[in-house]
């Protein structure tokens, strides 16, 4: 099951988009399912949860943060993501800064953008972003969104248009790194490839529905 789901997904997915399977909530045996299938990007987005299956996987994965990020778990998630997803706050980016510099190293990190009208979503403004200047060991590689939950794909189609023209936006100021779009999940992915997605993050079209 998980093998064909991933094999449907890669078939429709354009060359240069990359496929998180966001293995949350999943144990680690339907996680293997899919590393014999191929998969390498793994998301996770609880820091306990992550770092209880680090050690149970091949080193060769590739893990990626895409939960809210309190600045008391860094240690349980820095050492061992290759990017972080969502940082949804400049109190939080200064966090890792600290973090990385204290570690000699650099994190790459995803802008969390609050799109949409939820109230409780967290997330940067575009102004914020656009007043954003990246601390020293982090590197900022673009952004990441969630659109508004709702089944009226026109809702959805706003959102990853806003986000869309910011990412361009900024792409036009000539970031160096500023590569990554990290936009669509299990029910809108396809929409966010039409709006110029590098990478989505889908756990339910691969591994089925959760049980929390
Ligand atoms: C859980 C989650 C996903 C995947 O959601 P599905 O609907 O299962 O594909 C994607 N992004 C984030 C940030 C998530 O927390």
């Amino acid at each position: 099951m998980i093998k064909e789901n991933l094999t449907n997904i890669q078939k429709k997915l354009p060359s240069g988009v990359t496929l998180v399977a966001v293995s949350k909530f999943h144990p680690v045996e339907r996680l293997m399912e899919a590393y014999d299938a191929g998969q390498r990007v793994f998301g996770e987005n609880r820091p306990q949860e992550l770092a209880m299956k680090v050690p149970l996987m091949p080193s060769d994965v590739q893990w990626h943060f895409i939960g809210h990020l309190q600045t008391n778990k860094l240690k349980l998630v820095l050492p061992y993501v290759s990017l972080v997803q969502s940082v949804d706050s400049l109190h939080l980016l200064e966090a890792i800064s600290a973090w990385a510099v204290a570690n000699k190293r650099v994190i790459d990190v995803l802008l969390e953008l609050h799109l949409g009208a939820e109230e409780t979503k967290q997330g940067f403004t575009e102004d914020e972003i656009m007043a954003l200047v990246a601390g020293e060991g982090v590197r900022i590689r673009g952004l990441m969104g969630m659109a508004t939950n709702t089944d009226d794909m026109s809702v959805v189609e706003q959102d990853f248009a806003r986000i869309e023209g910011l990412y361009r936006r900024i792409q036009g100021l000539g970031l160096p790194d500023f590569d990554t779009l990290s936009i669509g999940m299990s029910g809108d992915w396809p929409l966010a490839v039409r709006h110029g997605a590098t990478m989505v993050r889908i756990g339910t079209d691969i591994f089925g529905p959760r049980e929390y």
